[in-house]
Formats: C-alpha cells, sequence, structure tokens
C-alpha cells in the first residue's frame, strides 16, 4: 500500500475511478481505494443507462470506444397500453430530441463493465487502484511542514492491518453512504420519499413486440409505468415500482421468485420467462443534496453529495459529470497552474446541477410510481400521459445536451458566436490538410487538463487585418502565451481547402491547421467567413470564452484571471505524460466507405507540433511559422 499519494479518491465506483482517471491522465499522482472486491463481484447491477453528453465526455478521455463494444446500442422506443402498441409514450422524447450531438443514441451496459474499463483505463494512465481498502479516518494538519496535510487511516479488508496515507486532497466518491462526507461533518440534505421500486436484469423471453429494439415501457395498471430497456451480453432491465397497497404481499423478506412474479404480471399482457435472473433489488427512493461538495482539502463527487431516484438514469451520468469537472481543475492546481479559486468553482458549477436533477426527480418519481403531484399536469390527463408530459419538458437536460453552468471565473460571456460560455462546445466536423475525410473536433479536443483554443480564420480575403492583429500579438513579448503555463493547445479552423494554411491564411497557423470545406463548423459556433472568430474550451469540453478573431489581448485576458504567470513551462513528467496521451492516433470519421490511417505527432510546447516547424516561412522574423501561439 502506497504511503503518500498527491490525491487519495475513496470509491472504486465509476465517479472515484473517473476521478482518477481524469487526474492520471495529466500525470498527477492518484490513488484509488476500493473496500469491496470488486473485481470478483458475483451479482451486479446499479448504473445501465448513459446519455449523449456522458459519452461526449468518456470519449474524450478515450473510454468510451471500449465501453460501445460492449453496450447495446439503443435507437428506438416502443410503448405498451394493455397490450397495444401507442405511437408516442413516456420515453419517446428521447429519441425526439437526440439533435446537436454525434452521439445520437443512448446506451445501456451494466456498471460493472464501466467500471471494469475505467479501472484499466486509470492504470495504464499511470494512476493505482487498492481492491479491499476502507477508508476509516481522515486528520487534516492545517500547520503540516509539506503540503501532504491529510492523513488517511485505511484498512485492508482481506488482511485486517491498517495502513496510513498522506495525501494532499481526498476525494470522497464513496456513495451514498459515504464515510467521507461523514467523517467531514458534511450535512446530507432530503428526504426519503417512501417510494419503492423493483430493477432486474436478465435473460427473458417475452412476446412482446420490438423487444430488442432498445428502449421499451408498458403501463400497467397494477405496477405504474414499467421500465423494460435492453442491456450488454442480452440481457434485460425491467423496471416497476411496488405500489403501497401491496407492500402487505411481499412483506419485508422478499424472495426471487416473488420478484419473477410480479415482473410477469407487471409487464401483462405480454409473456415473460426468465432464463437467468443476474440481478435484482428492491429500493428505496430518496433525495438528498450535500450542504457543501468541499470541506477545505476533501471534495465530495458522484452519489457522495447526491442522490435520487434511479426514474431518469441520472446517478452515474451525473457522477461522470462531476468526475470530470473537478478532476481538470484539481489537476492543474496541483501543478501549481491556477488559483485555488478555480477550485470553488466545482461546487459553484455542479451543485445547481445536482439541486436540479433533484428538483425534477421529486415530480418524476411520484409520476413513475402513478400519483400526480398537486400543481402538476393539465385537467383530465392519466399518470401515464403527464409522465410523458413532464419527461418530453426535461429530456433534453436529461440527455445531458442542456447541463450548462452560470457565468464565472472560467466561463466569461462570450460576446460573439451562437453558444453561450458555460454550455459545451458543439462536436463538428472539420478535415486535416490534403484529407477528404472528416474527423469530429472532439477527436482532436481530448481532455488531458489543456485548454483547447480554436482560431476560426475566416476568409482571409476579409479576416487579414484580423488575423495579422492576432499573430502579431501572439509573436510579441506581451503575449499570455510567453507567460504562462504550457496549458494550451491551439488549432486553426480554415474555411475551404486551400493546398497549404500559411500561404493561404497570409499568417503562420496556430497549433495544428483543420479545415472547414462548407463552413458548416464556423457556422455552428457563430463565425462569419467575413469576420472569423476565437473561441476557448475548457479541458471538459465547456466554452470559457469567445472573442473577436483580432483581439489576442483580450483573449489573454479570459486566462489571466486565473492561471498564474510564475510556472515554469513544460513541467516534465507531467508534459511527458499529456504528450504521450495526445499522440495517440485519432480515428477519423469514415465516410463512403473510405478509411484512412493517421499518423502520431509528437506534441511541443504550447501546441507547437513537430511538422509545424517545418512549415514554409512567410515572413522575416526570428518567430514565424513555429511560433503557434
Ligand atoms: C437500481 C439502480 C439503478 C440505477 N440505474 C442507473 C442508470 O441507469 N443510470 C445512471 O446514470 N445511474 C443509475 N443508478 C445510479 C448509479 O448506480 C449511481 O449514481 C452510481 O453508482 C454512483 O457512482 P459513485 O461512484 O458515485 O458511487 P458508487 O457506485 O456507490 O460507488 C461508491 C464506491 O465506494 C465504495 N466505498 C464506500 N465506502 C468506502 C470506504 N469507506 N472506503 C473505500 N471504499 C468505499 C463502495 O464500495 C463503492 O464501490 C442506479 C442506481 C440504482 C440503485
Amino acid at each position: 500500500m502506497i504511503e503518500r499519494v498527491d490525491v487519495l479518491v475513496c470509491g472504486g465506483g465509476p465517479t472515484g475511478l473517473l476521478t482518477g482517471l481524469g487526474l492520471a491522465r495529466q500525470g498527477i499522482s492518484v490513488a484509488v481505494i476500493e473496500k469491496c472486491q470488486k473485481s470478483e463481484q458475483a451479482k451486479f447491477g446499479r448504473a445501465s443507462l448513459l446519455y449523449p453528453r456522458t459519452m461526449e465526455l468518456l470519449d474524450q478521455v478515450d473510454v468510451w470506444e471500449h465501453m460501445a463494444e460492449i453496450a447495446h446500442i439503443s435507437r428506438g422506443y416502443v410503448n405498451y397500453n394493455g397490450g397495444k402498441r401507442l405511437i408516442s409514450g413516456t420515453y419517446h422524447s428521447i429519441f425526439n430530441q437526440l439533435q446537436g450531438t454525434y452521439f445520437d443514441y443512448v446506451v445501456n451496459i451494466r456498471q460493472k463493465y464501466s467500471e471494469e474499463i475505467f479501472r484499466k483505463a486509470l492504470e495504464e494512465n499511470g494512476g493505482s487502484f487498492y481492491e479491499q481498502y476502507e477508508l476509516l479516518s481522515i486528520v487534516q494538519d492545517d500547520d503540516a511542514a509539506d503540503d501532504y496535510a491529510l492523513t488517511v487511516r485505511v484498512k485492508n479488508n482481506a488482511t485486517g492491518e491498517e495502513h496510513q496515507v498522506k495525501c494532499k486532497y481526498l476525494v470522497g466518491a464513496d456513495g451514498k453512504k459515504s464515510a467521507v462526507r461523514q467523517l467531514s461533518e458534511i450535512a446530507f440534505v432530503g428526504d426519503d420519499t417512501g417510494i419503492k421500486w423493483f430493477r432486474m436484469d436478465a435473460v427473458v423471453k417475452t412476446d412482446m413486440p420490438d423487444a430488442r429494439v432498445g428502449m421499451a415501457s408498458i403501463e400497467s395498471p397494477i405496477y405504474g409505468h414499467v421500465l423494460w430497456m435492453c442491456q450488454d451480453h442480452g440481457r434485460t432491465r425491467i423496471g416497476f415500482s411496488l405500489p403501497p397497497k401491496l407492500a402487505d404481499r411481499f412483506g419485508t423478506d422478499i424472495t426471487e421468485a416473488q420478484v419473477r412474479e410480479a415482473a410477469r404480471e407487471a409487464v401483462a399482457p405480454f409473456s415473460l420467462e426468465f432464463e437467468t435472473v443476474d440481478w435484482w433489488t428492491l429500493y428505496s427512493v430518496g433525495q438528498r443534496v450535500a450542504e457543501t461538495f468541499r470541506r477545505k482539502r476533501v471534495f465530495l463527487a458522484g452519489d457522495a453529495c447526491h442522490s435520487h431516484s434511479s426514474g431518469a438514469g441520472q446517478g452515474m451520468n451525473a457522477g461522470a459529470q462531476d468526475a470530470l469537472n473537478l478532476s481538470w481543475k484539481l489537476g492543474g492546481f496541483l501543478k501549481g497552474w491556477y488559483d485555488e479559486s478555480v477550485l470553488d468553482t466545482y461546487e459553484e458549477e455542479r451543485r445547481p446541477e445536482a439541486q436540479r436533477i433533484i428538483d425534477q426527480d421529486k415530480t418524476l418519481s411520484a409520476l413513475i410510481t402513478g400519483k400526480i403531484p398537486e400543481g402538476v399536469g393539465r385537467p383530465g390527463a392519466t399518470s401515464f400521459e403527464v409522465l410523458g408530459d413532464f419527461i418530453a419538458s426535461t429530456m433534453r437536460y436529461t440527455l445531458g445536451l442542456d447541463v450548462h453552468y452560470e457565468t464565472n471565473l472560467l466561463n466569461q460571456k462570450a460576446n460573439i458566436g451562437l453558444v453561450s460560455a458555460g454550455w459545451p462546445g458543439p462536436d463538428v466536423l472539420l478535415r486535416r490538410p490534403g484529407s477528404r475525410i472528416s474527423l469530429r473536433l472532439h477527436q482532436v479536443t481530448k481532455n488531458v487538463g489543456r485548454f483547447h483554443v480554436l482560431v476560426f480564420t475566416g476568409n482571409p480575403a476579409l479576416t487579414g487585418e484580423s488575423l495579422r492583429s492576432l499573430r502579431s500579438y501572439m509573436d510579441g513579448e506581451d503575449s499570455f502565451t510567453h507567460k504562462l503555463p504550457d496549458i494550451f493547445n491551439f488549432l486553426t479552423i480554415i474555411p475551404g481547402d486551400a493546398p497549404q494554411s500559411d500561404h493561404y491564411l497570409g499568417i503562420g497557423r496556430f497549433g495544428k491547421a483543420f479545415y472547414d470545406s462548407d463552413m458548416s463548423a464556423a457556422c455552428k459556433y457563430g463565425f462569419s467567413a467575413a469576420l472569423g472568430g476565437v473561441v476557448v474550451l475548457r479541458p471538459d469540453g465547456i466554452l470559457g470564452y469567445s472573442g473577436e478573431l483580432g483581439e489576442g489581448k483580450e483573449l489573454g485576458e479570459y486566462f489571466l484571471r486565473f492561471v498564474k504567470a510564475s510556472v515554469e513551462s513544460p513541467q516534465e513528467p507531467i508534459a511527458k505524460k499529456v504528450a504521450e496521451i495526445e499522440s495517440k492516433p485519432t480515428g477519423e470519421v469514415e465516410f463512403d466507405g473510405e478509411t484512412t490511417e493517421t499518423k502520431p505527432v509528437a506534441n511541443g510546447v504550447n501546441g507547437v507540433h513537430a511538422d509545424t516547424q517545418t512549415s514554409i516561412p512567410i515572413r522575416e522574423g526570428p518567430t514565424e511559422t513555429s511560433v503557434a501561439a
């Protein structure tokens, strides 16, 4: 067992593993401890349904591709009442509202499989995972001689041995009953609803039509809204509520045979036979949020700081958002890049989102159970109709596509363009120089803790002056890139398909050049050929800033608000780790049966790529085109 680590993450569930992965990808020393022997877990269920925004985030930390191999990918939904197909219905709106992402589907993959992939990625990136180690206590020494101010006592649950681990920061991702939250005396505010839900994962046979289309629901007169989701490995998740009037029938020592019987009744009039039942649960729905997500050097993430029903399948999705919001901020802070105020933005951004999920869950969980809360719905509508309306009205949020953050230190008001600061930067198609094959922006803006600066050049015949002004600012002594550490990945996005970017632009490009043949990428971000524009995407893909093309100083001011100027750049071994990830080949999107191979290119300082060094000089001066930023 390690004795000292920069960040100790307590909890090897999805949130803890993704927090660890996010940190490890930045080269931060991180260890995740998990009290159970997860790799030997016999029965497993829990999180299954994942949404597009989560997939985008997972894609940017290079785990999505592995999950897609296993997950059941759903692009369709059917809904039944009394054995008859209803054209629209409760979850129908999923597939009506899936615009604005290349992940235009939802998936079901059981948590165990997601965790396996996250664990492997964590370890491959240099993070450590300790199974069967349980956190027992935390001591914080505010006067510690070094920065390792936390001492955590852990117990090996296999041998009974106890150890001490010293760390700079502790992340409590240890679930609903979080020991870290309790030991840090952080209140978990909220209620238990009294609602109980069944969930089971099984291999089934049924005469329900289109049973493997992906998502389905059955409107049951006894069990309310019955959920039916196709999962990995040919499994089906069936979920339904326990009506209070049936509670006595099941009693407290409920058996699997009773659950099978209830499931048969719930999906009636369709037949249901079980080949195997992997897992089932009857769980109580609570809705709680931690009063704070941070106490000094302790952060909370995932279920440890918010808990609600699984009606909208939000728990793991929200945990992934927490993990990938916190990890780049904490990683950058530990490298000495940011003011501590950046760490405050984690709670500022994520706590209101947790509260929003809980507020929605109050109505949703009641409706799924068959109750219409006071003041909700239209007169005369059934609970199923009201549920359908409610789900439709909140669906963009559920899909993660409406999750956004307020203006703060990191999300500056965008003056130009169509995407507001605090919203995810849309994924768009680009081409590499010379390539007729498109690739997604997100494939070249991976999350390694660096900011992506997108320079939309517009048509240089019209934007020449602004381009020269930006180039001259960047090359000048006052450029922020000379003062600040190595946190920028510049991309120059050029309309059309010119044979050579620097000549076409009349200046040296910024970082790597990409072509936006039909200007669809620029249009999506709201930039014209006549003006162009600049966008900053945070490491988690959220738009932090957008401004005019020629305004290099203003761009610099965005960073100077929170990035510390004094750090040497690049830092070893962190820069090495990041460069290693960034230089991995990127699979380009295939169109018309065409494929292409991409060559890895080593990254240098401030996003200057090896190939940039050889670009054609177009004007006199020492900085020339080799200075990407
Ligand atoms: C029936 C059901 C269905 C669900 N379906 C979905 C869904 O479809 N989609 C979705 O997004 N979410 C779903 N959820 C919610 C989802 O499972 C959780 O939100 C998710 O597991 C949260 O992940 P986490 O890592 O924050 O916490 P957890 O998964 O609870 O992981 C916490 C980990 O910490 C460990 N731990 C606890 N205490 C200690 C300690 N002292 N020391 C060391 N380790 C410790 C635990 O063993 C555990 O492995 C569902 C939940 C349930 C119950």
